[in-house]
């Protein structure tokens, strides 16, 4: 089994990383476009032989889950090569992509090559070629996100994707490696949060209290997060029930929710009775009774909030976005009040649960991926290496 990381070893994102057989037989897990970082504009060019460049030799890639930093280059690949995405993954990524097609950001030609995505099902073992790949789903702030165990001449390698533990999943996911992967040759780890200071994250569920108490002390509430942030609205969408607030999203939004709860048994994602989509229509008992209304960065929302200003915002996603060096800062200024609430935990696993991932699959090696502190790994007391042949 041989291992290249084409990207992401020193950078949070963009990854993309190569398995090959023994026998010749590649894949690829992760095609990620690099994050809008700080004052960088240059297109995203990313040249993989038989990946994005020459005569196709890979024979699937395997993407974790529906972020831009780890689909957003499905566009540049060879059209030959097969893309597979968890089943509910995929279709949340279509409602978004279609979303995007009617803003005219991506064309006709990208919704025909989404169509032409295959999906995997959870624990569902898929063999290409002699490379057989088993999807474990995790806690992370998209929906439906994997790690993979990839098994090939007698080796096991982990692919952890992006992941935590303090969401409302997070409790699977040591028991899940713990029941069906255990020991590997190979762990290729996310470290996103190995740059920071090992702080405690907030878990949802502590987030859901604090949500509710802002709710119940004000009328008006806006909260500013991503629409496929599934989980976090589902922690919103709690606090608000909790505080008799009516909870109000725009059509697209709905829509998202009203999918996930068709395809969910979980109370936590049971959204469609109380859900609202906004219209005029809407504003008397919004008036009346107070609310709570997911807004996002674009004018619908600013028109809505204008007509509200006894309001509180609160705004919900990575705190970056709002830093004056960064390249969306001024168009964040636009729609982000500067009075706000920062109410945010990490979709990334802290150092304890690394540690904890590292202690159960026992891997002979580490490679680090999506971070910019690999040499924090070197504190799991294992070996670390970057691109590397595994006998
Ligand atoms: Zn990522
Ligand atoms: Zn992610």
């Amino acid at each position: 089994m041989k291992v290249i990381i084409h990207r992401g070893t020193h950078q949070i994102g963009g990854c993309i990383t190569e398995i090959e057989s023994n026998k010749g037989t590649k894949i690829a897990i992760d095609i990620g476009k690099n994050l809008p970082s700080i004052n960088e504009k240059e297109e995203d060019k990313i040249e993989v032989e038989g990946l994005s460049v020459g005569v196709p030799d890979f024979k699937a890639i395997f993407v974790t889950h529906y972020h831009g930093d780890h689909i957003g280059l499905y566009n540049k690949i060879n059209p030959k090569i097969p893309i597979y995405m968890g089943e509910i993954s995929y279709q949340i990524f279509k409602i978004l992509q279609n979303r995007l097609l009617q803003a005219k950001i991506i064309s006709d030609e990208d919704i025909k090559t989404i169509e032409n995505f295959k999906t995997f099902k959870v624990k569902e073992k898929i063999k290409i070629d002699d490379i057989t790949i088993t999807p474990f789903q995790v806690d992370h702030s998209a929906f439906d996100a994997y790690m993979f165990l990839v098994e090939c001449d007698g080796k096991r390698l982990l692919h952890t994707g992006d992941f935590r533990t303090h969401g409302q999943r997070g409790k699977a996911v040591i028991p899940t490696l713990e029941k069906y992967v255990k020991n590997v040759d190979c762990l290729i780890c996310e470290g996103t949060t190995l740059s920071r200071k090992k702080e405690v994250p907030m878990t949802e569920f502590e987030l859901q209290k604090e949500a509710e108490k802002i709710f119940k002390e004000n009328k008006n509430n806006f909260i500013m997060c991503s629409s496929t942030k599934i989980d976090r609205i589902a922690t919103i969408h709690k606090a608000s029930i909790s505080a008799h607030k009516l909870f109000v999203c725009d059509e697209y939004q709905k829509e998202i929710l009203k999918y996930v709860d068709s395809i969910s048994r979980s109370y936590l994602y049971k959204f469609n009775r109380n859900v609202y989509s906004y219209d005029k229509n809407l504003d008397n008992i919004m008036n009346k009774n107070g609310f709570v209304m997911l807004v996002r960065d674009n004018y619908l929302s600013k028109n809505i909030l204008n007509k509200y200003p006894n309001n509180k915002f609160i705004y919900s996603q990575w705190e970056g976005y709002l830093n004056p060096k960064f390249t969306l800062y001024k168009h964040m200024q636009e729609f982000v009040p500067k009075e706000h609430i920062y109410l945010h935990t990490s979709g990334h696993a802290d150092y304890m649960s690394i540690k904890n991932v590292c202690e159960t699959v026992k891997p002979k090696i580490i490679i680090p991926i999506h971070g910019e502190n690999p040499e924090a790994f070197e504190e799991m007391r294992t070996k670390r290496i970057n691109n590397k042949n595994i006998k």
